[in-house]
């Protein structure tokens, strides 16, 4: 089917009472894997392209494959900008055919943050894009004192209201990347924060991030959980393991990557049931 807008992807999530699976893919191996399962499990998913893809032509390039691979599976399927940075590359994933942007302008003061979100979510919603963004910031590696950087849920609230957004990321304690240490997540004030807000939440830092704190968050309200840096692992641990292989032995890259594929596979399909808390 064509791709669908975040919104409606997240409508169905919260009829569900789930969360869908936002996959950073940064290759067509990876993007294959969260594609096919997505279809073998039936449930929507997101593909994110991170902003640094805006660097050169890949975004372009993966908005044109994605679009093309949605059109042949029977899930919905949302092409999503991870943490946009500038108003430039909000426009460029319109121009590309995304399906939604987020715009991260969390490291600015709350007032800013308002006036670049508000201003982004003009040029997407007249172009029926839909727009996430983010209040509070991920824990930097190291944080002791976290509170600083935590999302408090009247502002979240007001920063909703203000800027019309379709989903909101928060920070609840994740941080991207894997932990030195089991983080707190804070659960209560994530609770809070959705018994204010009534549009969708979006929880960062998925990876690595404790079963059962991810299916609680859901319970409380979380719609999209980011993956980028356990999938990313597991190609890369995959990679080596054929290198290790072929080092006496050729394969066309095709089918040197097939095992690859199947190992983000084994990943993405353990997320998504998580995910959809079927397990
Ligand atoms: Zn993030």
């Amino acid at each position: 089917m064509p791709l669908v807008t975040l919104a409606t992807a997240l409508a169905i999530a919260k009829e569900k009472n789930i969360a869908i699976g936002a996959f950073n893919i940064g290759n067509y191996e990876s993007l294959k894997a969260v594609i096919d399962c997505a279809s073998e499990e039936k449930l929507p998913v997101i593909i994110q392209i991170f902003n640094r893809l805006f660097n050169d032509d890949k975004a372009r390039d993966f908005a044109a494959l994605v679009k093309v691979m949605a059109e042949n599976t029977d899930v919905p399927v949302v092409l999503h900008l991870d943490h946009g940075k500038t108003i430039d590359q909000v426009k460029r994933a319109v121009q590309y055919g995304f399906t939604s942007v987020m715009i991260d302008a969390s490291d600015l003061p709350m007032e800013e943050n308002i006036q670049m979100t508000k201003e982004v979510v003009a040029i997407a919603h007249s172009h029926n894009v839909s727009v996430e963004a983010e209040i509070g910031r991920l824990l930097p590696k190291g944080t002791v004192d976290c509170e600083n950087f935590l999302t408090v849920p009247e502002e979240a609230l007001e920063f909703v209201k203000q800027t019309g957004i379709d989903a909101l990321a928060v920070a609840i304690g994740t941080s991207h990347g894997f932990y030195k240490e089991a983080p707190f997540i804070d659960l209560e004030r994530l609770k809070k924060i959705c018994d204010l807000v009534r549009i969708p939440i979006v929880l960062h830092g998925g990876s690595d991030t404790p079963d059962a704190d991810v299916q609680q968050s859901i319970r409380y309200g979380i719609r999209k959980i980011n993956l980028a840096t356990e999938l990313h692992k597991v190609y890369i641990d995959a990679t080596a393991v054929q290198a290790e292989i072929h080092k006496t032995k050729f394969s066309p890259i095709d089918v040197y990557n097939v095992p690859i594929y199947e190992k983000m596979k084994e990943l993405v399909r353990q997320k998504m049931n998580l995910f959809a808390l079927r397990s």
